[in-house]
């Protein structure tokens, strides 16, 4: 009653909230209830939470932000969405989000921008800028939310949260609309460390459904936590090493940001981390190469919203090419088109070979940067974004917006976990974050570091 009450008084200011499920959580709050007074102790039984709109919903609206999904009912869940009701949580609704997951900061939903509650002039970051900004709003105490490059940890950063993108692999994506499928990898946001473990660990594990999810050894993340506080001395992290790479501190660096990022790192070294420098694939390389195969993959992907099978559906098409050219013209929006058209042009006959085979070799060469940066060091810590949020009047052109990825990005080029967590606040009172990159499968010791920290 009290996230329902806090969401019906306030989400006109916030908009975080494209669909709301009030009424069933309420039925299931009565539940988890009863359950509990029967003995059931599943840590997570009753606890409300809040799914980024990108999550097929059984019989609820399921959006992706997007006009295209307007009237699109999902017959079936999401594994995440089973597992978190397995764990016993109530969800209260669907999230807002840049449409179809592309964009940085809210503006490209169909459903209206999202405003951040720091200060509501702010955009709250995106994709996930629903999830973060309705945590931040205290609507709820965790939300799932979408990682292809960024879309988890910069709307954290804006947000003064904490969010971690898993290992590509870690968590299923059956039921997760595809944006770039070789990228998209989902994920928790919370006020702290802990709570994103608490809402992470149903996610994870291997799905048959998802063909790229991967059998691998399950680590309990909250377990890990609770016995890195029982172990710690003084210097709690001792022995860890910290990789920074000054091609994360170049130029389009803000200037509090780097100041509060630095001071924070300054405060892993007197908790006992070592600093050590480490070199990674320059930035702008990286980001050239997300902005080629991102929208190489979309393209593909987002063929399937055709006007035929479900989804917007043009008036009174005059033949079948007709449908689909205005079916897709009116269904979907600038950014999306954009992307559509960046990503045909990249796949066509006579480009493939300059841009996508060129991009996909660059990808490897990120890969192999960042291995042999981890041969040096056991995370690598940076801004998570260039800047704090901006407002949204700003209206950033599209090419400004990715810009502020070139942090993020690489992570998912390499299929890496990381995790934005928050080192404080701007003059102005808006909230920074670091980001903690991890090797493979290590998201607990990313977890714990964060939390240590905290
Ligand atoms: N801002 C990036 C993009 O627009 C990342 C989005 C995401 O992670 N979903 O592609």
């Amino acid at each position: 009653e009290h996230f329902i009450k806090r969401i019906d008084a306030l989400d006109g200011k916030i908009n975080s909230f494209i669909t709301h499920t009030s009424e069933t959580a309420r039925a299931q709050a009565q539940a988890a209830d009863e359950m509990r007074a029967q003995g059931d102790m599943r840590p997570l039984l009753g606890v409300p939470m809040a799914h980024k709109d990108i999550f097929c919903t059984q019989g609820v609206l399921t959006t992706c932000g997007s006009k295209m999904l307007h009237n699109f009912i999902s017959p079936y869940d999401a594994t995440i969405v089973t597992n978190i009701d397995n764990a016993g949580m109530i969800s209260l609704g669907k999230l807002n989000m840049d449409e179809f997951a592309m964009g940085s900061d809210n503006s490209s939903s169909y459903y209206g921008s999202v405003q951040n509650p720091w200060n509501l002039e702010h955009v709250p970051g995106g994709s996930s800028g629903g999830s973060a900004a309705a945590v931040a709003a205290g609507f709820v105490p965790v939300a799932t939310a979408s990682d292809t490059g960024g879309s988890i940890r910069q709307p954290a950063s804006f947000c003064g949260l904490t969010g971690i993108k898993p290992t590509y692999g870690r968590v299923s994506r059956f039921g997760m609309i595809a944006y770039a499928s070789s990228l998209d990898q989902a994920g928790s946001v919370g006020r702290s460390a802990k709570d994103c473990a608490y809402l992470l660990q149903p996610m994870i594990g291997h799905d048959p459904r998802d063909a790229t999810s991967i059998k691998y050894d399950m680590p309990d993340y909250v377990q890990d936590m609770n016995d890195a506080v029982a172990k710690a001395g003084d210097k709690p992290l001792a022995g860890l090493r910290i990789g920074v790479a000054k091609e994360y501190f170049g130029e389009g660096l803000n200037a509090e940001v780097n100041q509060l990022v630095r001071a924070a790192l300054q405060q892993y070294e007197t908790l006992g981390a070592t600093i050590v420098e480490v070199n990674i694939t320059d930035p702008e390389i990286t980001l050239a190469t997300y902005y080629m195969l991102a929208p190489a993959e979309a393209s593909s992907n987002l063929s399937r919203f055709d006007g035929v099978r479900f989804g917007y559906r043009c008036e009174n098409p005059t033949d079948l090419t007709d449908l689909y050219t205005r079916s897709r013209s009116e269904g979907f929006g600038p950014e999306v088109q954009r992307r559509i058209l960046m990503g045909t042009y990249a796949l066509s006959a006579g480009y493939f070979d300059a841009y996508y085979t060129k991009a996909q070799k660059i990808r490897r060469i990120i890969v192999k940067d960042f291995a042999d940066a981890f041969a040096n060091c056991d995370v690598i810590a940076s801004p998570t974004v260039p800047t704090a949020a901006y407002k949204l009047s700003e209206n950033l052109d599209s090419a400004s917006m990715y810009l502020g990825d070139v942090y993020t990005i690489g992570v998912n080029l390499a299929g890496l976990p990381a995790l934005s967590q928050p080192v404080g606040l701007t003059e102005s009172g808006l909230p920074v974050g670091l980001q903690l990159i991890g090797q493979h499968w290590c998201e607990s010791q990313l977890l714990t570091t964060a939390h240590l920290f905290q």
